[in-house]
């Protein structure tokens, strides 16, 4: 059973590509009605954990940025992917992708000459018309622009991640958390990348979200998290760089067990643990996710280690939803450098420049994930089961016939619902359709007024999964709606069952 998402996506009005009429350019997705509320209630559950649960300050901002600080976090000489044109048409392809897919191999990491032997041995040619390609070279992944008129105008780059961005102003922030660490920051918004050939739908943008989290730590502080009990007994699945090495097969292991065998931190692995409970909370199958840990020669030369929960995608195979990096004192240590701006700090005496361990979660492919995990086929059904936490609407309301002032019952039920908080969707047609249509959307919950509601001060509600509706008193419906919505009560207890 296989449901094509990308095909939903553009009937239902998820996502898109974007400029349509005037031909699209790879990379670039547009959000429509569904999607782009989908993808807000994703960010929001990331935000709110952030923010809440960790005490992040939250920060915002510009994506426009001048060249220094991506020189000084060392973007301009070495954020580059391997391209090799073909010498016949012109196309471009990122090499080691190229080899990935033509040899089933692994080229994480190999160098430039080891790719060109790779590709004439087996003689690979262009996918596109089986011409000869040229020789690979490193090309630099940055949008560049100008900031300002004539003369002194200068180079501006639009910002490859988020991280740099709070970086920058880490004096400002540390005193605004009182001189405190740990001190952990976020930061959600757009960031680019000029990807070589994008054609993954959600998974490569030129143009992408983040939500990317630092927690500015002392290294010789100690290195426990005050959370980690609530985590560790947390059953996952794991490929640590030491069983890549070896036989490439993942181990069932606990988050404390991680720890325990010294693969990484505490703080590491909390952060990889809470980041599962989020996917879990969006409605992306936890089966399907695994901790990896970075081997050796693919980890950025500043990180002592880094981690990646990856989803096994029915389309498109391992993708990594989040990274957990260790990125020591390198990124405010070079910005001490190049700015010549103090980023140490001086805590009782004992003066260092903070380390950093940062989460970094890409928002475009967890609603991707949520939706390939979420889809269901149910005869000639398809639904999408999102959680009431993440999906575009939680409730829809209709009324049962476009006359008889059902219509405006129906909208003072809307009203009462939207005034109780809950995401909430009008339409009226025909019920069936509705149905349908909601299905599609994935809102797991349909309220019907009809005839008998004026009498009955009642109405008919549906869920999505089974399909079994109910009969509830109208005033009772927000109650009785967060209750289901947070595992208090079963459906089928909430009123009378009409069917099913
Ligand atoms: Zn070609």
């Amino acid at each position: 059973m296989t449901i094509n998402i990308m095909d939903i996506a553009k009937r239902r009005g998820f996502f898109w590509p974007s400029f349509e009429i005037y031909g699209s350019v790879g990379g670039f997705y547009t959000y429509g009605p569904l999607g782009s509320l989908l993808k807000l209630r994703i960010e929001k559950l990331i935000r709110d954990h952030y923010i809440t649960k960790e005490h992040c300050l939250n920060i915002e901002a510009p994506i426009l940025t001048p060249e220094d600080p991506w020189i000084a976090s060392g973007h301009v000489e070495s954020f580059t992917d391997m391209n090799m044109e073909c010498t016949k048409c012109g196309e471009p392809h990122r090499a080691d992708h190229l080899l990935e897919e033509k040899l089933k191999i692994d080229a994480e990491g190999m160098s430039l000459n080891k790719i060109l032997a790779k590709i004439r041995e087996n003689k690979i040619k262009c996918t596109k018309c089986g011409g000869e390609l040229g020789e690979p070279y490193d090309y630099n992944m940055m949008f560049k622009t100008s900031i300002g008129p004539g003369k002194n105008k200068i180079t501006g780059c639009l910002r490859p991640e988020t991280a740099q961005t709070t970086y920058m102003p880490f004096r400002r922030l540390f005193e605004l958390g009182r001189k405190k660490l740990p001190m952990g920051v976020i930061q959600i918004g757009r960031s680019y990348r000029n990807e070589i050939s994008p054609r993954q739908g959600l998974i490569r943008l030129r143009e992408f979200s983040q939500a990317e989290a630092q927690f500015f730590m002392d290294p010789k502080a100690d290195t426990r998290h005050p959370r980690f009990g609530r985590v560790k007994n947390m059953k996952v699945r794991v490929l640590t760089k030491g069983t890549q090495a070896k036989n490439g097969k993942e181990t069932e292991m606990t988050i404390g067990g991680i720890v325990a065998k010294k693969h990484t931190t505490e703080w590491i692995s909390y952060l990889l643990a809470t980041s599962l409970e989020l996917f879990e909370k969006m409605g992306i199958d936890p089966k399907r996710l695994r901790l990896r840990q970075h081997k050796d020669d693919e980890r950025s030369f500043y990180s002592s280690d880094t981690w990646d929960v990856e989803f096994m995608s029915d389309t498109f195979g391992k993708i990594e939803l989040v990274g957990v990096a260790a990125r020591t004192d390198y990124d405010l240590g070079r910005h001490q450098e190049f700015s010549k701006q103090k980023m140490e700090v001086n805590i009782d005496g004992n003066i260092f420049i903070p380390h950093v361990v940062e989460v970094a979660y890409g928002i475009d492919r967890p609603v991707y994930a949520a939706m390939e995990s979420s889809a269901k086929k149910d005869g000639d059904r398809v639904y999408f089961s999102f959680p009431p936490e993440a999906s575009p609407y939680q409730i829809a309301v209709f009324p049962l016939v476009k006359k008889d002032g059902l219509p405006e019952k129906a909208m003072k039920v809307y009203d009462m619902l939207n005034d109780a908080g809950f995401y909430v969707l009008y339409d009226q047609g025909f019920i069936g359709k509705l149905y349908y249509r909601q299905d599609e959307a994935g809102t797991p919950f349909c309220v019907t007024v009809d005839y008998e509601t004026a009498s009955d001060k009642s109405v008919t509600l549906r869920n999505r999964d089974d399909q079994m509706q109910v009969r509830v008193k109208t005033d009772a419906l927000p109650d009785v709606l967060k209750k289901i919505m947070t595992g208090k009560l079963q459906f089928r207890k909430a009123g009378k069952v009409l069917k099913k």
